[in-house]
């Protein structure tokens, strides 16, 4: 496949082009989102969030996570036991840096959140570990 086919793929699915995310985003949100980058642990500014609320795709705005299953994972990056919804994520193998492990992406745009592991509380036993700049928290008052 060549390059070109490839970006016009992902300007089909997202319905924006890469151009257009990198016009919209800041360059951390881009690098994360765009770029399957990762903030450095311990400085994302949700890590230590307790409020409740709704983490939105910093991209494409959809509801991804709930604050009810947030918690503390002493990892560095916000932690959640599960998705909103199954419908709302995809999980992709993902073979970088030497390792096997599952990437979490948005469903909507395909933007990368973070990744799955394993070792998460009894809820699920998951740890879905999300980048806070994937994210874009929406206070609730109830
Ligand atoms: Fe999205």
């Amino acid at each position: 496949m060549t390059e070109d086919k490839e970006s016009t793929q992902k300007t089909q699915q997202s319905g924006k082009s890469e151009e257009q995310w990198h016009q919209e985003l800041d360059a951390e949100r881009y690098h994360v989102l765009r770029e399957k980058g990762t903030e450095r642990a311990f400085t994302g500014e949700y890590c230590d969030l307790k409020d409740k609320g709704m983490y939105n795709c910093a991209a494409c705005g959809e509801e991804l996570f709930s604050s009810e299953t947030k918690y503390d994972s002493g990892s560095g990056w916000p932690s959640f036991y599960q998705p909103r919804s199954a419908k709302s994520i995809i999980e992709l193998a993902d073979h970088s840096h030497g390792m096997l492990r599952t990437e979490v992406v948005c469903k909507k745009c395909e933007s990368h959140l973070g990744h799955v592991f394993p070792d998460g509380p009894p809820e699920t036993g998951l740890r879905y570990c999300i980048n806070s700049a994937s994210l874009d928290f929406r206070k609730s008052d109830t």
